[in-house]
């Protein structure tokens, strides 16, 4: 379709009205099952009571002040965070891509402030996905973001994902920082297992650098813990949060430690929206139901039932072979097309989401039911049989 609009994306041909839990309504009368929820931001799905008010008691308040003054709501937020993390202080930005960018010139501060301007370099993993900044797309590698741009962000040496030999040899004298996804996303639904982050651990501790998660997809209660990083136990040095830290009002944050914090001192990094009285009030709701009892316990229930579910569908291997991820954020490795797959379960009422490796990622709402998983797989098995027919 023709528009006014930059022809960068390869839209779908729908356009919604209106959303209600893990349900979203077309213009055109069709209602879907929502397993994509916005690329993993919906996540307390659409319309929620809690995150609507709280938005609206807001709007009627303030919107917006600056950081040039006290934000109390941003103080809030931080504190939550932080008592529910590695973490000794939060910084507040607008996006996932600005919150990586951040969490960068923090590493590199860091060592310049600390008597090694050389370290500045750092080491991410192949199939990365850090966002679209130049930086960022520096960091994920990626031939096809890269393309085009010109010089690429200086700075950053690329590894295999679980290969601990390779991270040991990217480490030289000029690294700041290690930076991993805890589970890829974008990737194709990639888990770094346990034994390599504490292996990027005790390199990082052992060379003197930061370790940086970036759990801009699979943070924030999505794996079934409120970070994926916790499945390992290891922590990081500073960690990345977006995507559904706002429940689809935009919003991104980097969290660290009191060492890291330290070196970024006023005027080195600021942005104008970022941590505004309108975001951390809809944040702030988000928290408020993500660290409620049971919620978590709620995602990994459903999580392990929704895997199951899938595993029983893998049937004869012609459209999908495996299951991968955790909690609520699953992948399937698609045998025939994964953009044919996502276009047939679409047929059968059902949204979902392609990564690369070929692999259709299934991200549901994480207040998902169990009728609403069953009416998933009947919907997947439906699509393999149109598929296969
Ligand atoms: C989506 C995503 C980003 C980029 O976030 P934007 O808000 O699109 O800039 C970065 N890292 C990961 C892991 C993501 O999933």
């Amino acid at each position: 379709m023709s528009s006014a609009l930059v022809q960068n994306y390869a839209r779908i041909d729908v356009a919604f009205e209106r959303g209600e839990g893990a349900y979203l309504h077309a213009e055109d009368g069709r209602r879907f099952l929502d397993f994509a929820s916005g690329i993993g931001v919906n996540s307390l799905g659409h319309a929620h009571p809690g995150v609507t008010q709280a938005l609206k008691d807001q709007a009627d308040k303030l919107l917006h002040v600056s950081n040039l003054y006290n934000i109390p709501s941003q103080t809030r937020l931080a504190e939550r965070l932080v008592a529910n993390s590695f973490a000794d202080r939060a910084f507040f930005c607008n996006s996932g891509a600005e919150a990586v960018e951040a969490a960068l010139k923090m590493a590199r501060i860091h060592h310049s402030t600390n008597g090694q301007p050389e370290r500045y370099r750092v080491v991410t993993a192949v199939g990365a996905f850090h966002g679209r900044t130049l930086a960022t797309i520096a960091a994920g590698g990626q031939a096809k973001h890269l393309d085009g741009f010109g010089p690429k962000v200086e700075g950053f040496d690329q590894i295999a994902l679980n290969d601990l030999d390779a991270a040991k040899q990217a480490v030289g004298p000029e690294t700041a920082a290690i930076l991993v996804e805890p589970l890829q996303g974008e990737g194709g639904i990639h888990m770094a297992d346990s034994e390599f982050l504490a292996g990027l651990r005790a390199l990082a501790d052992e060379a003197g650098i930061l370790l940086i998660y970036d759990e801009i997809q699979c943070g924030m209660g999505r794996t079934g813990k409120l970070w994926a990083h916790e499945w390992s136990g290891v922590t990081p040095d500073i960690m990345t949060l977006a995507k559904a830290l706002g429940n689809g009002f935009p919003i991104g944050a980097v969290l660290c430690t009191e060492a890291v914090a330290a070196t970024l001192v006023p005027g080195k990094h600021g942005t104008t929206f970022g941590g505004n009285p309108l975001a951390m009030s809809v944040a702030n709701a988000v928290l408020d139901e993500m660290l409620a009892d049971g919620f978590l316990a709620h995602v990994e229930r459903m999580g392990a039932l929704l895997r199951e579910r899938l595993e029983k569908l893998i049937g004869n291997k012609r459209v999908f072979s495996e299951v991968r991820g955790k909690g609520l954020m699953l992948g399937l490795q698609c045998t025939g097309s994964n953009l044919e797959l996502m276009a047939a379960l679409r047929e059968e009422g059902l949204l979902s989401v392609v990564a690369d490796s070929n692999a259709l990622r299934l991200l549901p709402p994480l207040i998902i039911d169990e009728a609403q998983i069953d009416e998933a797989c009947a919907a997947l098995q439906r699509a393999c049989a149109a598929i296969e027919s």
